[in-house]
């Protein structure tokens, strides 16, 4: 079964796919931009009953549009849309990837899924679910740009001319709900007899994983000057990890504590040394004050195992 005979008998019946009014199919690509299927058919819905053509949208007010978004989130995507369907109204509706692609918060992909949808043009779309397909069909063992770039040139090859952008939704329903990331349905895919991976048994080391960033070490010795009631802070300066915010002075001496915190790969280690004497450019804050400032965690961290 060729993959637009599978699509044909098996593709979701989904409201925009019913549509070639351009201004529909737009709202559903932008709704469905970060948003599963599932969660975007009610406000699609609900959008289309209120705002059933581009100049009913382009003509209601933004308070309205934006209430009807709400629960979407990510509200720069309705703003863009309503800026563009605006144009559009004005000047007539882009036709072909470049031109949409030109429309306010219109990227690659969406100007792809739409040029191809509406105006026949064969330009591919490739997002995650297509890279899985094209990463196992071609048991391809690369990641990242690499791994992207073959995907689009793989789909561009084979690409329906005749239906473009319902090839592009077979492909992209196919990685959703057959060769799903975990335990694809191999005996039900419309590709299975040309699956490398499939025929080699290795169907579970593709797409292969994205290499664990390496954990980067940042260690820092620093002093604690305390005077009174009050300790000295400086403030990090341009090009610091921290910079704009106040931490303990550097320094040098013989180490008495240490703490690590670990923020996103990074992991921190600070080292309190005994000091000499204060540096010049420091502030003397006030124990009671230091809750107010913006003093990174991994310092407050080690200025609460200093009991300060
Ligand atoms: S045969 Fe299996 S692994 Fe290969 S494309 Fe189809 S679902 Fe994916």
């Amino acid at each position: 079964m060729s993959l637009l005979d599978w699509y044909d008998r098996h593709g979701r019946d989904l409201p925009w796919r019913r549509t070639r009014d351009p201004y529909a199919v737009w709202v559903s690509e932008v709704m469905l931009q970060q948003t599963q299927v599932a969660t975007v058919l009610p406000y699609y819905e609900r959008w289309m009953a209120r705002f059933p053509t581009a100049a009913s949208l382009a003509n209601a007010d933004d308070e309205t549009i934006l209430a009807h978004w709400q629960g979407l989130g990510y509200y720069r995507r309705c703003r863009n849309l309503l800026e563009g369907v605006r144009q559009c109204v004005a000047n007539g509706f882009p036709m072909g990837h470049d031109a949409w692609r030109a429309m306010p918060g219109v990227g690659d992909y969406t100007a792809a899924a739409l040029a191809s949808i509406l105006d026949g043009e064969p330009t591919p779309v490739v997002d995650g679910n297509v890279e899985r397909v094209y990463a196992r069909v071609c048991a391809d063992p690369s990641t990242g740009d690499t791994r992207r770039k073959a995907a689009r040139a793989w789909a561009q090859k084979l690409i329906s001319h005749e239906r473009p952008g319902d090839w592009n939704q077979a492909i992209m329903e196919l990685g959703a709900t057959v060769c799903r990331p975990r335990q694809p349905k191999c005996p039900t895919c419309p590709l299975l007899s040309e699956c490398r991976a499939h025929a080699e048994g290795r169907v579970h080391e593709f797409p292969t994983p994205k290499p664990r960033p390496e954990t980067l070490n940042i260690d820092r010795c620093v002093g604690i000057y305390r005077r009174d009631n009050t300790i000295a802070l400086t403030q990090a300066e341009e090009g610091d990890w921290w910079t704009g915010l106040w931490i303990l002075p550097p320094a040098t001496g013989p180490e008495y504590a240490r703490v690590t915190t670990t923020v996103t790969r990074h992991r921190v280690t600070l080292i309190a040394v005994e000091p000499d004497e204060p540096p010049t450019n420091i502030m003397w804050i006030k124990r009671e004050d230091l809750a107010d400032i913006p003093i990174p965690a991994p310092f407050r961290k080690l200025l609460a195992k200093l009991g300060i």
